[in-house]
């Protein structure tokens, strides 16, 4: 009988999957997988019932539809200041997943190494697997001070991660798990160890929009020196525009990458769903009042959050992007009796227990570590939820930690 390959073998379930499955089971407010608990603009479903209206429902074309990826490069155009040729860099993607996949499919050979940041997005290290790549690791270690963003990495453990054989290293920001938006000095030493090393660098960013600090704005690694050349940037409808289950996703890139990336995208799915592709290119120049609405609810509803996670007692690193926060368990009174049985330094006991017990689903980071124990004190929380599901939650917690309110 044949059994999952050796390649996947090691990755098991993703835990996206299985913390929302043991939500559902437990009734749980589900803090856990990263999706919005109510819908983008209207407008955008009109423009998706008429695009099915209109005929768009065989194959859409390989690369994208034209209109679409026009529309990509327009806002890539005026948002990072750099310039693409919509039918020989853009190619349209099922969701930001895919791209990742194609990437390394297309453009990884067995035995290329390929840089990675620790905690990373869980589908990156299994699709650098996949095409026979060696990942090497630098960790994001939390920030001795609560200031925002601030989970930092090491530049001599950086440079070190650089060998004869690194072909790509791939940044996400803002930062999945971590809400960590990278400074401009750490994009910028970042650029000057791939043109130096002659290195391809794959930006995941598809939290681009949602920050929360002025004086840590979103900035684009292809817009850095000697980076348009080298930058394959991915991005997505999804986080942006509260749409994450049409699976509309992107990768801009110079010919060259891209000829790589489309001869995998090719074999992977094709192309996306074509209607999709249409309401997305009607979305895309139109959104950007959904996009402040969200910006706006995502900050208050980082704050409260925060503020009930602080009252049951976890550490709290304030994130500066995306919708998830990061926060520290090791310090919880396990004096209190409401917490009998609980094991302490252990994420997945700890956000087991939590869904089970309290009625509150959050992910644990160990999982997006290749050192688990750096993430073993802490739980991901998602806040890209209606105040009222937040309220619940906050609800739920404190009355299982004991706390009035
Ligand atoms: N990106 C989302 C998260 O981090 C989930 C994606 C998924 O479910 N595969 O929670």
């Amino acid at each position: 009988m044949l059994g999952v390959s050796t390649r996947l073998a090691p990755f098991g379930t993703t835990i996206f999957s299985e913390m929302t499955a043991l939500a559902l089971k437990h009734g749980a407010v589900n803090l856990a997988q990263g999706f919005p608990d109510f819908d983008g603009p209207e407008f955008a479903r009109v423009s998706l019932a008429d695009a099915v209206a209109q005929g768009h429902n065989q194959y859409g074309p390989m690369p994208g539809a034209p209109v679409l990826r026009r529309a990509i490069a327009a806002d890539f155009a005026a948002r990072a200041g750099v310039q693409t040729d919509p039918d020989r860099e853009i190619t349209v993607t099922c969701g930001c997943t895919e791209a990742i996949a194609a990437v390394m499919l297309g453009l990884i050979n067995p035995g290329d190494e390929v840089v990675l940041f620790e905690p990373f997005y869980d589908s990156y290290r299994a699709a650098v697997a996949m095409a026979g790549g060696v990942a090497r690791f630098v960790a994001l270690r939390p920030p001795r001070s609560d200031g925002p963003g601030a989970f930092e990495f090491d530049e001599a453990e950086l440079r070190a991660a650089f060998t004869p054989r690194t072909k790509m290293i791939l940044v996400n920001t803002p930062h999945n798990p971590t809400g960590k938006v990278f400074t401009r000095a750490e994009l910028q030493l970042i650029a000057e160890l791939c043109v130096h090393h002659g290195v391809v660098a794959v930006a995941d960013e598809v939290y681009e929009h949602l920050v929360f600090e002025p004086n840590l704005p979103h900035l684009h690694l292809a817009s850095f020196e000697g980076m348009r050349k080298r930058t394959i940037t991915l991005s997505s409808l999804g986080k942006t525009f509260s749409y994450t289950g049409w699976k509309i996703g992107w990768a801009i890139a110079p010919e060259g990458l891209t000829a790589g990336i489309r001869a995998a995208h090719q074999f992977l799915t094709f192309s996306p769903a074509h209607p999709m592709q249409h309401a997305a290119a009607a979305l895309i120049p139109a959104g950007a009042p959904a996009i402040a609405e969200l910006v706006a609810l995502l900050r208050s509803n980082r704050e409260f959050l925060a503020g009930v996670l602080r009252e049951i007692g976890l550490r709290v690193f304030m994130p500066a992007g995306t919708y998830f926060i990061m926060a520290d368990h090791s310090g919880l009174d396990r004096k209190n009796p409401k917490l009998a049985g609980l094991t302490a330094g252990d994420d997945r006991a700890f956000c087991r227990w939590l869904t089970e017990h309290v009625g509150v689903a959050a992910i644990p980071p160990s999982v997006f570590y290749d050192r688990p124990e750096l993430g073993h004190h802490l739980a991901r929380f998602a806040f890209v939820k209606k105040r009222a599901t937040l309220e619940e939650s906050a609800r739920r917690l404190r009355s299982s930690f004991g706390i009035a309110g």
